[in-house]
């Protein structure tokens, strides 16, 4: 007889709303998970009274009221708008790219003249078919955004030159003639009060839990633990990397409190677009719950390489990559009583509200035939 319904590897946000899910449905669960803590990258810690968004800044948005709902089961959110700022060689700009953004960048007022400058600024090269993401870019917002505010960015973001970088990574960039600051379109946006820890404790609390774990350090004992696996960490590695490893983008974080400073940039999230500048951005942790605290805490996010055994990020989705994962894919689909979910397991890059919605689908699934 085996102990449990289901063996969950992973308690981050896909893991934690499929036990959640199959719990409450009957069945006994048993998650592990490498890290000391649960939530994956959604986690966050108190760090001096300052929820700390440990993984990087994680702002809950969503069109899907049926997923709105479902997470406000567990916490209230309050009503933060993500409205970042661009700062490019010490000159800060509105993002995402709106009226104020034109209005910093070429004194226009109007969204006439904001047009107008645009369309001046694309070269002939951009007006056919854009070959690489520096052509992509240009098409869209002109030379002058493009440089300011794309081309280092992107460069950091990627380890790549822009015109090395394919043009599909940006098929689209939000270009607004509003004065309008706010980030998403979404209809529903917030941030959990109190953090998003306090949410996966809660999808968790029938489960067993068991951290500091790493599923491959004893596969077959985990395995005898359950009828079922519902793998959600990396596909390549739960397959020792048979056919090859996928490429990732990885960061680096590096978070400091800064005493008897209550207020270091005035914004959450202050990107730093220039190329010289190692980081990517800097978040301010306390202006995601208004925070009024005498201290602060700040993380500075370091885009960096990724080599097996270090925290994957970013899937880097081109042709070599996709076609790598398939071949993962179709292994995984002829496992017995085991499913792959998640970021990581599905190759993705998910926003929490996709990952909500998968997971709840699945478990669907798993509870018809189960
Ligand atoms: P994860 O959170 O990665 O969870 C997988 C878990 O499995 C991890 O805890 C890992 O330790 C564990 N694990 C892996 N392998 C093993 C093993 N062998 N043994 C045991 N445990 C294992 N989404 C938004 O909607 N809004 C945002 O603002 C936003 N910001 C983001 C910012 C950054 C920098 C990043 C990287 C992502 C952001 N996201 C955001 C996406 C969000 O983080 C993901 O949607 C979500 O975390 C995915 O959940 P998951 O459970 O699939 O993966």
């Amino acid at each position: 007889m085996k102990r449990y319904d289901y063996l969950i590897v992973g308690c981050g946000l896909f893991g934690a709303v499929v036990a959640y899910e199959l719990s409450r449905n009957g069945k006994v669960c048993i998650a592990i998970d490498k890290r000391n803590h649960v939530g994956g990258n959604v986690y966050t810690e108190c760090v001096n009274d300052i929820i700390v968004h440990k993984y990087g800044a994680h702002i809950f948005h969503t069109n899907n009221e049926h997923v709105w709902d479902y997470v406000n089961s567990f916490a209230e959110f309050n009503r933060y708008t993500n409205s970042p700022l661009a700062n490019y060689k010490g000159k800060l700009y509105n993002l995402p790219f709106n009226m104020n953004t034109f209005y910093q960048m070429w004194g226009v007022t109007t969204p006439k003249e904001a047009r107008m400058k645009i369309e001046s600024q694309k070269t002939e090269a951009t007006m056919n078919t854009p070959q690489n993401l520096e052509e992509q870019a240009i098409s869209l917002v002109g030379k002058d955004i493009y440089k300011t505010l794309i081309k280092g960015y992107t460069e950091k973001q990627w380890g790549k030159k822009a015109v090395e970088l394919p043009a599909f990574i940006i098929r689209r960039l939000p270009v607004r003639f509003t004065f309008d600051n706010n980030y998403f379109d979404d209809r529903y946006q917030g941030i959990p009060i109190g953090g998003y820890t306090p949410i996966i404790e809660k999808m968790l609390q029938k489960s067993d839990i068991v951290l500091d774990t790493d599923y491959f350090s004893d596969k077959k004992f985990w395995n005898s633990l359950a009828d079922t696996v519902i793998y959600t960490g990396e596909i390549d590695r739960y397959f020792d990397y048979c056919y090859g490893v996928l490429g990732y983008r990885s960061l680096h974080f590096k978070t400091s409190i800064l005493k008897n400073q209550s207020n270091f940039q005035g914004n959450a999230v202050v990107n730093y677009t220039d190329a010289d500048t190692p980081y990517t951005r800097i978040i301010e942790h306390k202006h995601f719950e208004f925070g009024q605290q005498a201290d602060t805490v700040i993380t500075k996010e370091y885009p960096i390489a990724f080599q097996t055994g270090i925290d994957p990020y970013y899937p880097i989705n081109d042709d070599k990559n996709n076609m790598l994962y398939k071949r993962y894919l179709q292994l995984a689909q002829q496992q017995e009583n085991v499913y792959f979910g998640g970021r990581l397991a599905e190759y993705k890059y998910y926003n929490m509200d996709q990952v909500i919605e998968c997971a709840l689908k699945i478990t669907q699934n798993y509870l018809s035939f189960n």
